[in-house]
């Protein structure tokens, strides 16, 4: 997670120092920044579409309209009033534009949602360049206005409305982000911090912009990897997370293996949805278990517990807290009349026939001289496991 402020940080410094070099920048880097947002346009749409992250396209096309307005109808380019307007306009859409891709649900770019949200932003400078030649004084004067108090309004070339816009959105995704604590959600804030550096920057407000897609970029590979790693019924590390974190083991640690007991009767019985809502319960009091374990999702029922630096005996203790945990609480089953959510209150009468009861079997094994091995330990783990299971479940064995 550190990696999503630490790399964002960078690239808008190396931005920053590309953009205020003293001198002349040598050629080579000068014809690549002349690419820079094309490179970042292109990459980002595939990317978006490869990975299925149509906000992401939406979001890098949103900030190259917003370059292109800036370009095309820049001082010089046009008449002085009709670049203020076209800038004014970027500055109040563009930072909506990202809060609201970064509010909306996941709905892929080629899908009738995706395409409409695309229409809705490539429409955007032609809506501006219309409202334009269709001469809108008051709206003119509503997007350039500088309203606020002298005491609160910063010292910005941004016209009041569009510092609004972009507090306004920070403050959301900041929101989204602190809910969801996913990389998308901090390349979002990146890109508007991005956003908000390029229209103060003036000159460089091309290059900018191009960083906020580029963060936004490294996001997306980062929520992707991310979801390589972790099992998403459960929110636990995956698999391929436990088989890389045991191949790195080494010292003093120990394996626990959990498996739920009679797991297809639940499924039988109850549904598979419920199954799924037995697996997340398991699952979040895996992940909160004490003793520095660190749980993870390894089969469809099954779990491990991965202890660095404790034997065997220390954590013995702990697993059967946690085994005698599940058992005693079992799973609340919620009828459809009853309220979906869990009751404030004390426990209703009756509940006793909505229990549904979970037990669960652990295999314990430690590094030692018997099982020297990260393999060897995980097949002593299992070994365990299986007596457990012989023995009649809902126990601990060693
Ligand atoms: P035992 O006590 O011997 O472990 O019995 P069991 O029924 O738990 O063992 P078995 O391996 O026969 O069945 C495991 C079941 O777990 C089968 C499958 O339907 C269920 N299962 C596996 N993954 C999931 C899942 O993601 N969701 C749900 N709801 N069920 C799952
Ligand atoms: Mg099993
Ligand atoms: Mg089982």
């Amino acid at each position: 997670m550190i990696s999503s402020f630490v790399v964002p940080a960078g690239l808008l410094a190396l931005t920053a120092l590309a953009a205020r070099a003293a001198g002349p920048l040598p050629d080579e880097l000068t014809a690549f920044l002349r690419v820079y947002p094309w490179i970042v346009l292109v990459a980002g749409v595939l990317l978006g579409l490869r990975f299925r992250r149509g906000r992401v396209v939406i979001a890098v096309i949103a900030i190259a309209l917003a370059d292109r307005m800036l370009l095309r109808f820049g001082v010089g380019a046009v008449g002085e009033d009709a670049a203020r307007w076209a800038f004014n306009a970027t500055a109040f859409l563009l930072p909506l534009d990202l809060a609201w891709l970064c509010l909306a649900r996941e709905r892929g770019t080629l899908t009738p949602r995706g395409l409409t949200r695309l229409a809705l932003v490539a429409l955007q400078p032609a809506a501006a360049v219309f409202a334009w030649l269709s001469y809108q004084p008051r709206l003119v004067a509503l997007l350039g206005g500088r309203f606020l108090p002298v005491r609160l309004a910063p010292p910005t070339r941004m016209p009041h409305l569009a510092l609004v816009a972009f507090v306004g959105s920070f403050l959301l995704v900041a929101l989204l982000f602190a809910l969801r604590r996913k990389a998308l959600e901090t390349g979002f804030l990146w890109a508007l911090v991005a956003s908000f550096v390029a229209l103060e920057s003036n000159r460089s407000a091309s290059l900018y912009l191009a960083t906020g897609g580029l963060i936004l970029i490294v996001a997306l590979l980062e929520s992707t990897f991310a979801m390589a790693f972790k099992d998403s019924l459960t929110g636990l590390p995956s698999r391929r997370a436990f088989d890389e974190a045991i191949e790195k083991l080494a010292g003093a640690y120990t394996i626990a293996m959990l498996d739920l007991d009679h797991f297809k009767a639940v499924n039988d019985r109850h549904g598979h949805n419920v199954g799924d809502q037995v697996l997340r319960m398991v699952a979040s009091r895996l992940g909160a278990a004490g003793g520095g374990a660190r749980a993870y999702r390894v089969g469809g029922e099954e779990f491990a517990l991965v202890f660095t630096n404790r034997s065997r005996d220390e954590v013995l203790r702990e697993l059967e807290a946690l085994r005698a945990g599940i058992a005693e609480s079992g799973f609340a089953l919620r009828s459809p009349d009853r309220p979906p959510r869990k009751p404030k209150s004390a426990v209703p009468r009756g509940e006793a026939a909505l229990r549904i009861a979970v037990t669960v079997s652990i295999g314990v094994a430690e590094c030692g001289s018997r099982f020297a091995t990260p393999a060897h330990v995980l097949k002593a783990a299992d070994a365990a496991l299986y007596r457990a299971k012989r023995e009649g479940r809902n126990r601990v064995c060693a």
